[in-house]
């Protein structure tokens, strides 16, 4: 007897994590293919997880109230809009499980965050891709014109995910303003805090002007905190309701929601570490450009190499040097900023590219 299946299961993709780099003897490896943190949690966040420990015993408290309160203080609205998750992804999930029905669809800019077509998908909604512009840009022109009666969840990635591009304030409320108000337009800013760029928009913003804005946040990145699983959502309170109704249960932990509240504590000192990586961030692009490589700007804690059909080369000199970094076949390469010895490293293996490969595009 077979095991009963859903229908078209066997062409689902598998979620790709990203690589853990091949060992080389002598050679320090660095994983630069998840866009984590290089460092490791504060000590006060760690003494806070720590001090939780003894009790994973019990249930963690479902409704996460001190910290669901902590993040509403900290952008000065209402608990009722603030909905928690394990991980960002999983409040994206909730939302896509919360707004559609069978059938409808879910827009996003493409190639983006590789999550979002899956997470339609699973949910039984159709993905709607739309191209990204020449310069690894969202088109929320062509993304307002191809909304659709089915299309109810859009997705906009700022920094966008892999390319690191932003999308301007002007640009944005254009869009809400085109979009229909039962749309719910998803701001995910994943990378916000390594976003320096004076014209982005901001989620919080448009979510204080525009109904149908829900903006996602994640502890994952620049609060280093990826292996513990803690995401949110801002939105209007009905939303947030139903969020909250198809959540997993209890799939916050109380390790998550202790070492939330103590990085929410610790801001300036997170932000010491941010700063560190922006300015990483922009070392790395200027030498990356000055030794020709195809680089974009990026405002993520990540660069996007635009190598095309060159990828498979130059990914594979990373591989043979002990760095992990995240190719997209026949499109480009998405590096992760790690410590300087590890950005270094990078430095170094592309200036050795440039000399190997046919010039790049
Ligand atoms: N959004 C974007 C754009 C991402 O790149 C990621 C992680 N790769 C996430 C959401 C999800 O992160 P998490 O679930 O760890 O919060």
């Amino acid at each position: 007897m077979t095991i009963p299946q859903r229908a078209g299961l066997e062409n689902f993709p598998p979620y790709r994590q990203g690589k853990a780099p091949r060992g080389i003897d002598g050679v320090t490896a660095y994983k630069l293919s998840a866009n984590e943190n290089p460092y490791p949690p504060l000590p006060s966040v760690l003494a806070a997880v720590t001090a939780a420990v003894p009790s994973i015993n019990l249930y963690p408290e479902m409704a996460a109230e001190e910290l669901t309160l902590a993040i509403a203080d900290r952008w000065g609205i209402s608990p009722d809009n603030v909905a928690l998750g394990a991980g960002s992804v999983e409040v994206a999930s909730q939302i896509i499980h919360a707004v559609t029905n069978p059938g409808d669809s879910v827009m996003f800019a493409w190639r983006s965050f590789e999550a979002y077509p899956l997470l339609a998908t699973a949910a039984g909604a159709t993905p709607q891709p739309i191209p990204l512009t020449a310069d690894g840009g969202h088109d929320l022109v062509a993304m307002a014109a191809a909304v659709t009666p089915r299309t109810k969840v859009i997705f906009v990635c700022n920094p966008n995910n892999p390319t690191g591009t932003v999308v301007g304030a002007a640009e944005v409320e254009a869009f809400l303003q085109s979009v229909p108000a039962d749309v719910v337009v998803v701001l995910d800013e994943a990378y916000v805090h390594f976003n320096t760029d004076p014209g982005t928009a901001v989620g919080i913003e448009m979510f204080r002007k525009y109904r149908n804005v829900a903006v996602l946040h994640t502890f994952s990145k620049a609060y280093g905190l990826a292996g513990l699983r803690l995401g949110y959502a801002i939105a209007a309170a009905e939303l947030i309701t139903n969020l909250r109704k198809v959540a997993v249960p209890f799939g916050v932990t109380a390790l998550a929601q202790q070492a939330g509240l103590a990085s929410l504590e610790a801001e300036g000192e997170l932000q010491e570490r941010i700063d560190v990586l922006v300015a990483e961030r922009r070392r790395m692009y200027a030498a990356l450009l000055a030794a020709g490589l195809p680089v974009l700007p990026s405002e993520a804690n990540f660069l996007w190499l635009n190598t095309g059909g060159q990828t498979a080369a130059l990914a594979a000199l990373f591989e043979e040097n002990a760095l992990s970094v995240r190719a997209f076949a026949d499109e480009g390469i998405r590096i992760t900023i790690g410590t300087a010895e590890a950005n270094d490293r990078v430095l170094d293996v592309a200036r050795q590219a440039a000399g190997l490969l046919a010039p790049l595009p």
